[in-house]
């Protein structure tokens, strides 16, 4: 097992990077490790994760009470939700909870995560789903969680409020948090440019194919040949301005031809006539 004082530190570690990347601002957000069957450290209450000290993280059993009485911290409210997924799932040995500014967008906007558009996504993070909105701290928001979730699941975007992210690392779990924001982010770009490109079904299929390859299930492997993968797609895709064709007038050998939905010169000519005449009608009644 990991020396304490070690996990304590990276926990320091991985919260400065959360900080740095802009993730959580003021006291947002928390982490924690899970250290034995009933022993979890976890990121306190009121502290940025820019700024934590290992003598900051503090002890919690697996109901969430708080073992180091002596520390001066209390342990985050929201460590409910962190223990709610160990229990779920007992290959989970990492929880990152976080606000990522372009994967909560899309939280706020009650817009699922987009799958079957970028390989690195399909491959480290697989299907994210999404929960609907619970309020922050209570049991219901690990609950929500934990109904969404699969044996494959490791990121999970609540409802108007952020992500979650879990791993059988730290190092791991944060690096989920990272691919997630990234991808929003790119996400976010592409819809700026007007359209986007959805990967085929053989396409995606062999995607996961690879990934299987490396060793990382996915459930919708049994299901991608019947449409599973990018079913959640639409409220996306609906965000998407239609698309306007751009006709080409130019003739095989490069003569520019006439485009019939064009108006011709004479046509514009007798346009500016009619509105003139109207104009003039107008000024002399
Ligand atoms: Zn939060």
């Amino acid at each position: 097992m990991q020396n304490q004082f070690q996990v304590r530190k990276e926990m320091c570690d991985i919260g400065y990077r959360i900080w740095l990347r802009g993730y959580c601002a003021g006291n947002e957000g928390n982490h924690s490790v899970r250290i034995a069957e009933d022993r979890v450290l976890c990121t306190p209450t009121g502290v940025s994760k820019g700024f934590l000290t290992p003598d900051q993280i503090t002890v919690v059993d697996m109901d969430g009470n708080q073992i180091d009485q002596h520390n001066p911290m209390k342990r985050t409210s929201e460590v409910l939700l962190h223990l709610q997924i160990y229990k779920a799932r007992p290959d989970v040995r990492a929880v990152v909870h976080s606000h990522p500014p372009h994967a909560t967008a899309f939280a706020m906007a009650n817009i699922p995560i987009p799958e079957g558009i970028h390989p690195e996504a399909e491959v480290f993070l697989g299907k994210v789903p999404l929960t609907a909105y619970t309020t922050p701290s209570y049991k219901e928001l690990g609950e929500s969680v934990v109904a969404v979730m699969n044996q494959d699941t490791n990121s999970v975007m609540l409802g108007n409020h952020g992500s979650v992210c879990f791993d059988r690392t730290l190092m791991g779990a944060y690096y989920k948090l990272e691919i997630l924001d990234a991808y929003c982010r790119i996400l976010l770009l592409t819809r700026q440019l007007g359209r986007i490109n959805q990967l085929t079904q053989p396409e995606i299929i062999e995607l996961l194919k690879v990934k299987e390859k490396f060793g990382l299930s996915d459930q919708r492997l049994a299901c991608a040949a019947r449409g599973c993968v990018g079913a959640d797609n639409e409220p996306f895709l609906a965000t998407f301005e239609p698309r306007t064709r751009t006709v080409c007038a130019c003739g095989e050998d490069g003569r520019i031809e006439k485009d019939p939905a064009a108006m011709s010169e004479g046509d514009f000519e007798s346009l500016v006539q009619q509105v003139t005449d109207q104009i003039m009608a107008g000024v002399q009644s």
